[in-house]
């Protein structure tokens, strides 16, 4: 796990719909939260997972430690390779 990429979240274009909360199998949110996203575990990301990010359909999500070039994809991309390596099904397998 990685100390050096997690998720922040745009609280100004989130729309609470809980849907990275959801997608995240690692912990990095706190469930009892939701759908309110707030990040507990952050050491818990997979680095170079975008599981959450694309998925968010507003665009809220961005990672620290990302330089992959990667643009959040407002949703388009929910299924889409993150290059992460994960098996444990948040999107980036
Ligand atoms: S879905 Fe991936 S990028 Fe998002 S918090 Fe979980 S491990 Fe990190
Ligand atoms: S998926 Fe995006 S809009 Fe929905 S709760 Fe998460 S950050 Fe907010």
């Amino acid at each position: 796990m990685s100390k050096n990429w997690y998720p922040v979240i745009d609280y100004v274009v989130c729309a609470e719909c809980g849907l990275c909360v959801k997608k995240c199998p690692h912990n990095v949110y706190d469930v009892r939260k939701a759908p309110t996203p707030v990040v507990v575990n952050p050491y818990d990301c997979v680095q170079g997972c975008h599981g959450c990010g694309n998925r968010c359909p507003n665009g809220a999500i961005t990672y620290v430690g990302d330089n992959t070039g990667w643009t959040p994809p407002n949703g388009d991309n929910e299924e889409g390779d993150c290059g992460c390596g994960c098996d444990r099904g948040c999107g980036c397998e």
